[in-house]
């Protein structure tokens, strides 16, 4: 008998890193170890109680059958409505899709748009799902590195370097993960100018965490800010994030008729639809009180100014405050070239997240999966007693370091 062998896409592939950091904390927590989990995707707070309802009133509706596979008129309403409040864009019915998550709508996009040898822009620090749902579809990731002395930003002058006629797609994500920066207005204008001049570039814009912002007013999405590329921008987002719904699987983006109908098309072959109840209770979630929403930033900025103005004041650790999701990128070039006290030498920032995590029993994740070092990405989606140990459980690591 022949053994399996993986497709080629699986093998070109890596697992995410964040899937795998949970999976290993879990693993040490059943071990035993108590362990400061700084890893966390997601936020901690449960889903509100007006959506459980919903989601139990539709069950008991009957609402439990196959829907269309762009969704229910409830839930495509809603999206509708959200997406028009949010970016001042109205979209109609044939331009929108859903999905089990804003992560299945983004793969989906590159199935439906990727051929080999088409080229999809990467501004790193990334998402780390980016590259490898664009190699998993036969495309080829351009990694555009965008350091902190850029605000971890892609600039006009960057995108246009990395343009070449076989770019198909360039990703942009506001809030991002894993830094938290925002674009602004004027600096998205500024990329649009770019794109003006490249009419096969479409964009994926991602602004998963629109909701979780702590400026004034609203984040700007793409759209809003270049409503003349509207037919060439996706724009994605879902409830997981904003609705504390990560578990339901429900996400959604917004774009031109025809991309959408492609990838609705394979939605139809996919999954049929997402589930209904996700469905019902992610309609309760766009149209219901946004208190929860409101509070939950609250929080989060309590939080960040916590984790900011305590990983700063580390020696040789600095990190700009986010402007919106809830994770901080904190840069650590001070520990590199250092020794532990076990005698190691920490050269990458690898090697610095597994000695918090032996010393300090720290959970974090390092930089390179994010796709620029040395950094570590620490999220604040967690009490604030948790970040206060976490920070002060990292700064007695660095300073046992020689
Ligand atoms: N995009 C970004 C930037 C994310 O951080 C995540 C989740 O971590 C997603 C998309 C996926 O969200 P969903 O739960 O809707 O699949």
């Amino acid at each position: 008998m022949t053994d399996y062998q993986p497709a080629s896409r699986v093998t070109r592939i890596r697992e995410s890193a964040s899937v795998m950091a949970a999976a290993r904390v879990r693993e040490l927590k059943a071990e035993g170890r108590s362990i400061i989990d700084l890893t966390v995707g997601e936020p901690d707070f449960d889903t509100p109680e007006h959506v459980k309802l919903a989601a139990i009133a539709a069950i008991n509706a009957g609402q439990t059958k196959y829907t269309s596979v762009t969704g229910t008129p409830e839930l495509q309403s809603a999206i509708l409505r959200h997406v028009e409040k949010r970016t001042g864009i109205a979209y109609g019915p044939g331009e929108v899709t859903i999905a089990g998550g804003a992560k299945q709508v983004i793969y989906t996009a590159f199935m439906a748009s990727l051929d080999s040898g088409d080229e999809v822009i990467v501004p790193a620090p990334y998402w780390v799902s980016y590259p490898d749902m664009v190699l998993a579809n036969d495309g080829t990731p351009v990694i555009v590195p965008c350091g902190d002395e850029v605000g971890f930003k892609l600039t006009p002058r960057a995108l246009a370097e990395a343009i070449t006629p076989a770019t198909k797609w360039l990703i942009l994500n506001t809030p991002s993960n894993p830094t938290g920066v925002v674009y602004s207005r004027a600096e998205l204008e500024a990329l649009a100018t770019v794109l003006a001049e490249h009419p096969q570039v479409h964009v994926l814009t991602d602004e998963i965490y629109d909701a979780i912002y702590f400026g004034e007013g609203r984040i700007t999405s793409l759209v809003a800010a270049a409503p003349q590329l509207r037919d060439r921008v996706l724009v994605v987002n879902g409830v997981s994030k904003a609705y504390a719904m990560t578990g339901w699987r429900l996400g959604y983006a917004v774009g031109p008729a025809k991309l959408v109908a492609s990838i609705n098309k394979l939605q139809s072959q996919i999954s049929s639809c997402p589930s209904s109840i996700s469905q019902a209770a992610a309609a309760a979630a766009l149209t219901g009180d946004q208190t929860f929403v409101a509070e939950c930033v609250e929080a989060y900025r309590g939080r960040r100014d916590a984790a900011v103005a305590g990983l700063n004041a580390v020696a040789g650790l600095s990190c700009l405050s986010p402007e919106g999701a809830f994770y901080a990128y904190v840069k650590c070039e001070g520990a590199i070239g250092k020794t532990t006290p076990g005698g190691a030498t920490i050269a990458t920032d690898q090697d610095f997240v597994l000695y918090l995590l032996d010393a300090a029993s720290v959970a974090v994740i390092p930089g390179s999966a994010y796709g620029l070092g040395p950094y570590f990405r620490i999220s604040f989606a967690t009490s604030l007693e948790t970040i206060t140990a976490g920070v002060e459980a990292i700064d007695k690591a660095v300073r046992a370091l020689n």
